[in-house]
């Protein structure tokens, strides 16, 4: 998983700009989802979803949560099961490598959710320079912002990082197969969930060379943040092929979110940027392979989620999932091998709680009400023609949309409130 990398930031959705020669042999290798969604436009609750399989609204995790470590409510209700604890059940050893940003209190530790092993930061952002990482932990962080300059943490232990962060996280989830191959037979499942291209802009020469011809100052350190993630993740596909487990192992590339476009990143063709329910908010570069089972090169256009990644692994490792924490998210594998026919979802939905914002996609159509439905009203695209959504059709269609609005309430009715302080909305960022 990549942070905030924008649609059209990989090659494999037509970027020039940027090469990612290895993320774009995921896609060849295997699966291009062109209609590829998170179920949040912003990071924490998008890998609330992704990590259970369930619309994070189900749990109230509707915002980015407060940092503060002592606040016990801000992060994934310990009523949620990750992917690790149902994979746990099936005996497998899950590792994450990165960024975790579902809660920082010490009873939401990754170690606690069902992970065997951690490398990484608790918080939703990072510096990624060693020289920036002067804060001993997140309890000692004293003002806004700060949780970017805490020290590394591996399980709950702090550690020097000695190289820029990108690169430290491409070796760790390299040492973690590595060892896991020495210790055990077992499975494994390794969520690397880099920070890049997050802001803060930070690149080192070696990757900015590559893109002396870019001249937007923000454009230039964001291109080549992602090149540096492409570099890893050809590591990654190097080691798992050196230990002759690449075709047996399941791998999907997505971004947490769309790209937020002030800061250099291009969503192109799509509407809006990271935080908005338009598609350049939750449409993502999202591929996957599985050489095994998934012959190469398919591009696969019916809409799929974030959420089907659960449930696409539970269901082939045999994990059996609790009825009262029922997945959202469907098994891909038959639709993409042509055993099932159809579209793996009728009906797509995302709401934005605090904002009162709503969008629901169904076959080609989109209805969306961007912020403040009260005030604003609904939108009607026809993304088939029209996937930047320019053309407002409700009028035309004003039947078909209610239908659509019904759909959402339904849905609505099921979901909970939000359940802690939105980050920068409470004491522990005011004082
Ligand atoms: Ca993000």
């Amino acid at each position: 998983m990549t942070d905030d990398q924008g649609y059209h930031d990989v090659g494999f959705n037509g970027s020039k700009e940027i090469p990612t020669p290895y993320i774009d042999s995921i896609a060849e290798n295997g699966v291009k989802f062109t209609d590829g969604y998170v179920s949040f436009p912003v990071c924490g609750p998008s890998r609330a979803g992704f990590i259970t399989g369930r619309y994070q609204d189900r749990f109230g995790f509707t915002t980015n949560p407060t940092q503060d470590p002592n606040n016990e409510t801000a992060g994934l209700p310990l009523t949620e099961d990750t992917m690790a604890d149902v994979l746990k059940k099936v005996g497998y050893k899950s590792a994450i490598v990165g960024k975790w940003h579902l809660g920082t209190h010490p009873k939401f530790h990754p170690l606690k959710r069902g992970f065997d092993y951690f490398y990484g930061f608790l918080s939703g952002g990072h510096n990624y320079m060693p020289e920036m990482l002067t804060v001993e932990d997140i309890t000692k962080v004293s003002k806004r912002w700060q949780w970017y300059s805490t020290k590394l943490r591996e399980n709950h232990k702090a550690v020097e990082l000695e190289k820029y962060l990108t690169e430290a996280l491409t070796d760790a989830a390299i040492d973690f197969i590595d060892q896991h191959k020495k210790e055990n037979n077992s499975p494994f499942m390794l969520f690397l969930s880099y920070n890049a291209p997050h802001t803060p802009f930070q690149a080192t020469k070696k990757y900015l060379d590559r893109f002396e011809n870019v001249e937007n100052w923000g454009r230039k350190r964001y291109c080549a943040m992602i090149s540096a993630v492409d570099d890893g993740v050809g590591k990654v596909l190097e080691k798992l092929e050196n230990e002759n487990i690449k075709d047996n192992t399941i791998i999907f590339f997505l971004s947490d979110n769309g790209g937020p476009v002030k800061h250099a990143s291009n969503n192109f063709p799509l509407r809006g940027a990271k935080g908005d329910l338009y598609e350049g908010g939750t449409r993502v570069p999202f591929a996957m392979q599985w050489p095994e089972k998934i012959s190469g090169g398919i591009v696969y256009s019916n809409p799929v989620i974030s959420l089907d990644i659960m449930a696409t692994i539970a269901e082939l490792a045999g994990a059996s999932i609790d009825s009262e924490k029922a997945l959202d998210g469907v098994n891909l594998i038959p639709f993409l091998t042509g055993e099932k026919k159809g579209k793996p979802h009728e009906y797509l939905f995302w709401r934005k709680w605090e904002q009162n914002a709503m969008a629901v996609r169904h076959q080609d159509k989109k209805i969306v009400a961007a912020k403040q439905w009260e005030k604003n009203g609904c939108e009607l695209y026809s993304l088939k023609e029209d996937i930047e959504e320019a053309n407002n059709i409700i009028l035309k269609e004003s039947l078909y949309s209610n239908k659509l609005i019904k759909q959402w309430e339904n849905w609505n009715a099921q979901m909970k409130d939000r359940v802690f302080p939105t980050l920068g909305n409470d004491d522990w960022w005011e004082r």
